[in-house]
């Protein structure tokens, strides 16, 4: 008999900015909550974010989700590209706007760095539309370097983050 796969913890960052951000975030987060082998343990409320990219561009609407998987790094990875597409995200211009964008931020302690993935997310310790929800749902989160979420969220970048009421 074979042992069943451990499940790992993971972070998820959710950002969208175009046609109607609030709805294909909060769409993502039941498509989360449907992912195989995958349960959604904890969402953050969502935030208003100045977009981080070339020439005018509108707000960001972001969220992070915790969840726990059996999926393997890249599977995770290939499931969260699955529900992008179908968002139909557009990818015209690097940095430039995105129906939905899903960033693997954390996956237990694990440092990864491969062609398709690293893992802590490059950007986990810079942005604040990253860390203030992170910090909303993981208050005590520590990376495995030991620093704290709430350290790096004191010295992050400022896009004039807002926490939006909750959405009924
Ligand atoms: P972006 O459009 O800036 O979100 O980048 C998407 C690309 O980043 C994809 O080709 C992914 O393979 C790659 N990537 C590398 N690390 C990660 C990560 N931790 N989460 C999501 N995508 C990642």
């Amino acid at each position: 008999m074979t042992a069943p796969a451990p499940h790992h913890c993971c972070y998820i960052g959710l950002g969208s900015n175009l046609e109607t951000p609030v709805k294909q975030v909060q769409q993502a987060l039941n498509e989360l909550a449907q992912l195989p082998h995958s349960q959604l343990v904890n969402a953050s409320s969502l935030y208003r974010s100045r977009a981080v990219g070339p020439g005018e561009q509108p707000d960001y609407i972001n969220a992070v989700a915790q969840l726990t998987t059996q999926l393997k790094p890249l599977a995770l990875l290939d499931a969260l590209q699955a529900i992008e597409q179908a968002h139909q995200r557009q990818r015209l211009v690097r940095w430039g706007p995105r129906t939905l964008d899903l960033d693997l931020l954390l996956y237990d302690d694990l440092s990864i760095d491969n062609e398709r993935l690293t893992v802590p997310h490059p950007y986990l310790t810079v942005r604040d539309f990253v860390l203030r929800p992170l910090l909303e749902i993981a208050p005590k989160l520590h990376l495995a370097d030991g620093t704290s979420i709430a350290s790096w969220t004191q010295r992050c970048d400022d896009t004039g983050l807002i926490k939006l009421p909750v959405q009924r």
